[in-house]
């Protein structure tokens, strides 16, 4: 079975003003696409070289399915933790962990933000489940798949890599964090936290 890429569940325009129709529909239907036929590919090579018993570029196929993989799957959670009218503090059983874990909201929006801002190159800031800690953490990748931990599930991710949001904000990477405060949906968080727990 080939990988898809996942429609949006909402319009293009859904996220203004904060997210622009014009970099969400480059964001989504060519760089995620990208990661999509980027993991079909490294599949589909692995598959080869196991048929023809020929594992000389294993190496490169094993992060090619590393990094198109990762980038995959964060698109398709970033996308989904996003809605129109969202936003404001967290709600539910997440914004008790995360009272539990950080002190407060703030506190955790202050680290959480940090962490986004300060991505060196391109990466992410993730708010992830960690279950062999039993508690949750905040964790800043490079690229998709470097600099995290083993067993974390991301709950809540920002996408920092210069084409999630050059086009609108250019170089003003505090600005683009601010606006995506409000469009946190945490009834996504929750859901996705509710899952990780089970
Ligand atoms: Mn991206």
């Amino acid at each position: 079975m080939k990988h898809q890429l996942p429609d949006l569940p909402y319009a293009y325009d859904a996220l203004e003003p904060h997210y622009e129709e014009r970099t969400l529909r480059l964001h989504h239907d060519a760089h995620h696409k990208a990661y999509v036929d980027g993991l079909n590919n490294a599949e589909a090579k692995l598959q080869e070289a196991r048929g023809k018993k020929d594992f000389s570029l294993v190496k490169h196929w094993e992060r090619e399915l590393a990094f198109h993989g990762s980038g995959h799957i964060l698109h398709s959670i970033f996308w989904t933790n996003m809605a129109p009218n969202a936003g404001g503090p967290a709600n539910g059983a997440v914004a008790q962990q995360i009272e539990a874990d950080f002190g407060d909201f703030e506190a955790f929006k202050g680290q959480f933000s940090a962490a986004a801002t300060t991505v060196e190159g391109s990466g992410w800031a993730l708010l992830c489940w960690n279950p062999l800690f039993e508690k949750l953490e905040i964790l800043a990748s490079e690229k998709h798949q470097d600099l995290t931990q083993w067993g974390v599930t991301p709950l809540l991710v920002i996408d920092m890599w210069e084409h999630a949001y050059y086009l609108q904000y250019q170089n003003k990477r505090p600005a683009f964090v601010e606006a995506w405060w409000n469009l946190v949906n945490w009834d996504d968080v929750n859901a996705r936290f509710a899952a990780a727990k089970k």
